[in-house]
């Protein structure tokens, strides 16, 4: 086993005392505390060279750091040794009669799976051995059950059509890959796990919203963007109770592949037609437009198999402007990812919710600069975003997140200067 010296351990008994020490006087650097509430800790690292230290405060009584101080008083907590495949590593231990405190590896910090070694079998050192997990992508389950909000008279239920992956750097634009990698974390080849959630939206109408990736990728496609979709909105209408026949209306965000892959489908005779039988499909003209003719910097997203055959089958109905599609919902264009993309407006009983789309693909995205280089008007982007997160906070909508793999839909807070996404649970 290899084995590389990751962090030391420290326990004290406040943070602040302990950085007369280690900033001050040593004048050593030093990262801004983190709160860990799981072990009733709050840590802060003392970067020193490739391995670092940790200081380890409690926050809580019942914390081990603690119960370690009062037994022992301030010192030398644990050691941390990091390991490549930490299985391995812990077999190889429990073959030997070591004795573990953490016979499974569990999760520790950024994104890291951690185990602790009895002191007992280590000289009297509390022995920690951490791995750095890189393809994180299929470690949470994302959760695809539908799920229903009612809103006023509205029901929106949030629908799955998988997960795909999409290169992280594009994903985040200008921001550095240490800015994004903690909060998605990328696989081997670089790629962010993405969801894809369509929208049902029950009022007067049966309205889908978007329709995921669909089932006419190519092998090839699927293996660049990664497709999960096992699970995917035949299996997720179904689970809602809703037949494709069942659906009046298919709206449009705009037309990338992951958003109206999924709104035709190829027959038996190779034919291509659209999947819901009975349903109007509403696209903004300029977006329809602009999709028909793709050009070099576009191609990659717009494929005339989603959406040409409804034009051709007569079920088309193309939008100018912001309106009304049905009672309590209403499209507004943002701009930006697309010259003509737009978001979904659902207001009923007093509340709003609003399917976001690419304008802010996952929870990820909440800072205003925090935009994807698959934009095509980036300022564009900022300037819509920038008014309408404060309009959003303010007036407590509802976000709908199409793409984000863990927070389906939330409210944006902002305290003490600080914006976050409330998940809806
Ligand atoms: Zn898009
Ligand atoms: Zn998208």
């Amino acid at each position: 086993m290899k084995a590389v010296l990751d962090h030391v351990g420290i326990a004290v008994r406040n943070l602040d005392e302990a950085l007369v020490f280690f900033r001050d006087a040593l004048g050593l650097e030093v990262d801004t505390p983190e709160d860990v509430p799981s072990q009733h800790v709050k840590t802060q690292f003392v970067p020193t060279g490739p391995a670092s230290l940790e200081l380890l405060e409690a926050t809580s009584p019942e914390s081990a750091i603690a119960k370690f101080i009062e037994r022992r008083g301030e010192g030398l907590h644990h050691i941390t040794l990091r390991v490549d495949d930490i299985g391995a590593a812990l077999r190889q231990l429990r073959d030997r009669r070591v004795r573990l405190i953490d016979e499974q590896p569990r999760p520790g910090a950024e994104g890291s799976i951690i185990a602790f070694i009895h002191p007992s079998s280590a000289q009297g050192v509390l022995v920690e051995l951490k791995q750095v997990v890189q393809a994180q992508l299929k470690l949470r389950p994302t959760d695809m059950r539908p799920k229903t909000i009612q809103l006023g008279d509205i029901e929106i239920t949030l629908l799955s059509d998988g997960l795909f992956g999409l290169d992280g750097g594009a994903m985040f634009g200008v921001i550095p890959r240490t800015f994004w990698a903690p909060k998605a974390p990328p696989d081997e080849k670089n790629r962010i796990r993405m969801a894809m959630r369509p929208v049902l939206v029950r009022g007067a109408r049966t309205m889908l919203v978007d329709a995921g990736a669909g089932d006419k990728m190519t092998a090839k496609q699927a293996d660049i963007y990664r497709f999960e979709r096992d699970f995917n909105l035949h299996h997720s209408l179904a689970a809602a109770g809703v037949s494709p026949a069942a659906i009046d209306i298919v709206l449009a965000s705009h037309l990338h592949f992951d958003h109206a892959g999924g709104f035709t489908e190829r027959a038996a005779d190779g034919t291509l037609r659209p999947r819901f039988p009975r349903a109007q499909y509403i696209i903004r003209r300029g977006e329809f437009e602009d999709a028909m003719q793709p050009n070099e910097r576009t191609k990659g997203s717009y494929f005339l198999e989603n959406y040409k055959p409804l034009a051709d089958s007569g079920v088309l109905q193309l939008v100018d402007d912001d309106s009304t599609i049905m009672p309590g919902v209403r499209v507004r264009r943002t701009g930006g990812h697309t010259m003509h993309h737009q978001m979904i407006v659902i207001e009923s009983g007093g509340k709003t919710a609003v399917f976001v789309a690419d304008l802010l693909p996952t929870a990820a995205h909440l800072p205003e600069v925090w935009i994807m280089g698959y934009d095509l008007f980036p300022l564009d982007t900022l300037n819509f975003k920038r008014a309408f997160l404060r309009e959003a906070i303010e007036r407590e909508y509802l976000i709908l997140f199409e793409h984000d793999p863990d927070i389906a839909a939330g409210y944006i807070r902002e305290r003490d200067g600080k914006r976050y996404v409330e998940p809806v649970a």
